[in-house]
C-alpha cells in the first residue's frame, strides 16, 4: 500500500510552522485522531490520495472548535421572557460582581465562624427568606424537580400521595409529575376527572397509608370551561383535619405584585403561604428570577425532616447558586426589583419600549422597518395562558429568510403573521447597539 507511506507522521505535521503559537499536545491528540481515520480510510479505499494540506486544515479547525465556547450569549428578541432554551432567568452583572468575591474566594460556606466549628449551609439565606415570606424555615436544593422528589421521598415512600388528576402535569417534556412521584417512590393517588375535582374526592381518598395531600401547579395550561378545582387552603385544613401533611408543587413564585393585571391569576407567595402550609416548592429561576434552584419553604419540623434525607447530599447546591440567592434576597428585601432582569424586564412600560425601538429604527433606511405593537407572553411554564402588551421591531422581507439570517448571528426573534419581528421586550439595553450592526449588516 504506497498510500499508507505517504502518511505524515503525527510529530512532523503539528511542527509545522501552519500551527505556529498553537497547544503542541493538543494537537498531538486531534492530529492522531484524523491520522487514525485517514488511515482506515485508506485501507477500505475510500481515499485514493493523502492531501496533507487538507489534512492540516481540518485539525487547526477541529482545534478552534475545540476552544471556541460551546455556550454562547444570544440575543433574544422573542419576548419571552423565561425563554426554557435560552436560559430562563438571567443574574444582574450587579449581582455577579457583588458574589464574584464570594465564590472566587474561600469564605464561610459550611463554617462558623464565630465559634470556629463546622456552619450551616442552607443557613446563608434562611434569614432573608424567613423575612421576605414569614415563613419558619427554608432549604433549597438544586432545582424544583428535585424538590418534589425529595419531599415525595422523604414523607410518601411506599404512601399515598393524593393529587388531583387535572394536576397530572408534563412540564417541558422530560419533567412529568407522576414519574417523578413513582421514581421518589410514592404512590400515586389520583382523585377527580381532567376537569373537575371536589374536596369530597381528596376525602374519600384518605386511608391509614394516606401520607400527603398534594396540589400540582398546571403551569403550562389552564382548563376553561366546565371546569373546578380545589383550592389550597381547603386542602390544608383537610389535611391538618387528618394529620396529613399539605404540599403544593406551585412550580413558579413571585414576590412583589405584577404588572398588566397579571397578579390576578394567581397569588404571590405571601399570600399563598399566609395559612402557615406544610411545605411549599417553587423554581429559583423562574418568576423569582434568581438562579436554578428549587426553594422549598414552610414548617421547621418538617423542614428539620428533610434535612436529614441522605438524598439532600446528593441534591445540594453549590456556593455560586447560595450566594446568587442571597443577593436577590437581599434585592427583594431592599424592593430594588432592577437588580433582577426577569422583572426589569416585564415591569418595562410599552412606553419606553417604543421609544427605544423608534430610536433603533432611526438609525434604519427607512423603508425597512416599523415600529409595532404585539403582546408576548411570560414562558418557562407560568402565567399560563396570559398575555401582556409589548413592542417590536417588524423587520421587513421574507421571514423565515430573515429568520434564520438572524438566528445565524446570534438573534432569535419571532415570526408572526408571516412577519419577522424582533421584541424589544427582552433585548438588553447593552445589546441594542450590537443589535443594530446586525440588523444593518443582514438589512442592507
Ligand atoms: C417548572 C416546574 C417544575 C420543575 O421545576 P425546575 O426548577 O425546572 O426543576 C416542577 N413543578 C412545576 C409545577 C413546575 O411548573
Amino acid at each position: 500500500m504506497e498510500l499508507l507511506k505517504q502518511i505524515p507522521q503525527v510529530d512532523k505535521l503539528t511542527s509545522d510552522d501552519f500551527f505556529i503559537g498553537l497547544n503542541q499536545s493538543l494537537l498531538n491528540k486531534i492530529a492522531r485522531d484524523k491520522i487514525e481515520i485517514l488511515r482506515e480510510d485508506i485501507l477500505s479505499g475510500r481515499v485514493e490520495k493523502t492531501d496533507n494540506y487538507a489534512l492540516k486544515e481540518a485539525i487547526k479547525t477541529e482545534y478552534e472548535e475545540l476552544l471556541s465556547s460551546s455556550l454562547k450569549p444570544l440575543i433574544n428578541a422573542t419576548g419571552v421572557i423565561l425563554h426554557t432554551n435560552m436560559g430562563r432567568s438571567l443574574i444582574s452583572k450587579e449581582i455577579l460582581e457583588k458574589v464574584s468575591n464570594v465564590i472566587c474566594n474561600y469564605s464561610n460556606l459550611e463554617y462558623n465562624q464565630d465559634k470556629g466549628s463546622r456552619g450551616e449551609r442552607y443557613e446563608h439565606v434562611s434569614k432573608h427568606f424567613k423575612t421576605l415570606l414569614d415563613v419558619e424555615d427554608v432549604l433549597v436544593v438544586n432545582n424544583n424537580a428535585a424538590a418534589v422528589f425529595l419531599i415525595l421521598n422523604t414523607f410518601a415512600k411506599e404512601k399515598e400521595v393524593v393529587v388531583s388528576r387535572g394536576e397530572l402535569v408534563e412540564i417541558g417534556g422530560s419533567f412529568r409529575i407522576p414519574d417523578v412521584m413513582r421514581q421518589s417512590g410514592a404512590v400515586l393517588y389520583e382523585v377527580g376527572a381532567t376537569n373537575k375535582t371536589k374536596l369530597e374526592d381528596y376525602s374519600n381518598a384518605i386511608s391509614d397509608n394516606t401520607s400527603i395531600l398534594m396540589k400540582v401547579h398546571q403551569s403550562n395550561f389552564t382548563i376553561e370551561g366546565f371546569s373546578a378545582d380545589v383550592d389550597f387552603e381547603d386542602i390544608q385544613r383537610l389535611a391538618a383535619k387528618h394529620g396529613l401533611l399539605d404540599y403544593y408543587d406551585l412550580g413558579s413564585g413571585y414576590v412583589a405584585p405584577l404588572p398588566y393585571n397579571l397578579s390576578s391569576s394567581e397569588h404571590p407567595l405571601a399570600k399563598i403561604l399566609q395559612k402557615s402550609p406544610s411545605l411549599i416548592s417553587f423554581s429559583g429561576d423562574k418568576l423569582f428570577g434568581s438562579v436554578q434552584a428549587g426553594i422549598i419553604v414552610g414548617k421547621k419540623e418538617f423542614i428539620d425532616v428533610l434535612k436529614k434525607n441522605q438524598l439532600l447530599r446528593m441534591l445540594r447546591v453549590d456556593k455560586i447558586t447560595l450566594s446568587i440567592l442571597e443577593e436577590t434576597l437581599k434585592a427583594y428585601l431592599q424592593e430594588e426589583y432592577d437588580l433582577i432582569p426577569t422583572l426589569k424586564m416585564l415591569f418595562f412600560d410599552t412606553k419606553i419600549l417604543r421609544q427605544r425601538a423608534e430610536k433603533m429604527q432611526s438609525s434604519l433606511k427607512i423603508e425597512a422597518s416599523e415600529v409595532i405593537d404585539t403582546i408576548t407572553v411570560m414562558g418557562g411554564g407560568t402565567l399560563p395562558n396570559r398575555e401582556f402588551p409589548s413592542i417590536a421591531l417588524h423587520i421587513k422581507g421574507k421571514a423565515s429568510s430573515l429568520e434564520r439570517a438572524f438566528r445565524k448571528k446570534g438573534v432569535i426573534g419571532r415570526i408572526e403573521e408571516d412577519k419577522f419581528l424582533l421584541d424589544i421586550r427582552t433585548v438588553l439595553e447593552d445589546k441594542e447597539v450590537e443589535l443594530l450592526e446586525i440588523i444593518n449588516e443582514i438589512v442592507k
